[in-house]
């Protein structure tokens, strides 16, 4: 496989704060349709690395190649636009909005709120509504008010909002942080359909949880890959082991 049949290709990226390098000379490859795991201590650059992505921060140096587009110099919503999409640890979803109004503003035809509310709600929009509340797990919700739904309904909601732009990459920090052993167990049914039709870049801690959903586990430290392989091989990696899954 050549370097631009990837969705993603992370060449040699490095960034530097005030000298500190926080990604340091990283190289990371993403295949369609695969859902990766990124693990590592607090302070690996995890976090980081997604804000390089979808640019929220920008490269010192190297290369990110989106379905070989480079977006190292591109604009954050012109990455959007291209089909990036990213989830925050705090979700930002519209509180005092309806559950089906929620997903309806994030169609792409209506980017601010009132633009979208103005906006005729056509049979597309509708459908595709009513499709992502399916996929998410809220089909019986959409007259809901989004801020009386559970800490978990409200993470599928920003799921399925970003689902509502179909990115060919979604990237998601820490996903589960706070949800209850059902609720974790429905995302990870949620995120291996979602990894069906898109890449996915998952961060996450909880390794029963990793297990059950990853394809691959890339280990960072100190901005760099320190293992990079299926869960059994990584788990079983001394390295690893020593820095991070023995604490
Ligand atoms: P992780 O998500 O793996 O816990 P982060 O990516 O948040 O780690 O942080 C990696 C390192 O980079 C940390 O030491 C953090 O303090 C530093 N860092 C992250 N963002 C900035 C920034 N904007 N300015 C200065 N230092 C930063
Ligand atoms: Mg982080």
């Amino acid at each position: 496989m050549s370097n631009t049949d990837f969705t993603l290709a992370v060449e040699d990226l490095t960034v530097s704060f005030d000298g500190f390098k926080a990604i340091d000379d990283l190289t990371l490859y993403i295949d369609r349709n695969e859902l990766r795991v990124i693990i590592g201590p607090n302070g690996a650059g995890k976090t980081t690395l997604l804000d390089l992505i979808c640019g929220k921060t920008r490269a010192s140096a190297g290369s990110i190649k989106f379905k070989n587009n480079e977006l190292t110099k591109m604009a954050e919503h012109k990455r959007v636009r291209l089909g990036i999409g990213r989830k925050f640890q705090t979700p930002s979803i519209y509180e005092n909005l309806s559950v089906f109004q929620n997903l309806e503003v994030s169609f792409p035809k209506g980017r601010s709120v009132f633009g979208a509310l103005a906006f005729k709600c056509d049979d597309e929009v509708k459908a595709k509504v009513q499709a992502i509340a399916q996929e998410i797990g809220l089909a019986d919700r959409l007259e809901t008010e989004a801020g009386l739904l559970s800490h978990g309904q409200k993470q599928w909601l920003e799921i399925g909002m970003l689902l509502m732009q179909e990115p060919e990459l979604l990237m998601l920090d820490e996903p589960i942080a706070g949800m209850s052993a059902r609720e974790r167990e429905l995302t990870a049914d949620l995120l291996k359909r979602i990894c069906q039709n898109r890449a996915v870049i998952v961060i996450e801690h909880d390794m029963a949880f990793v297990k059950q959903i990853a394809h691959k586990v890339t280990v960072m430290h100190q901005g760099k890959i320190l293992a990079e392989g299926p869960m059994e091989k990584v788990q079983a990696d001394p390295k690893v082991i020593d820095v991070y899954l023995g604490h």
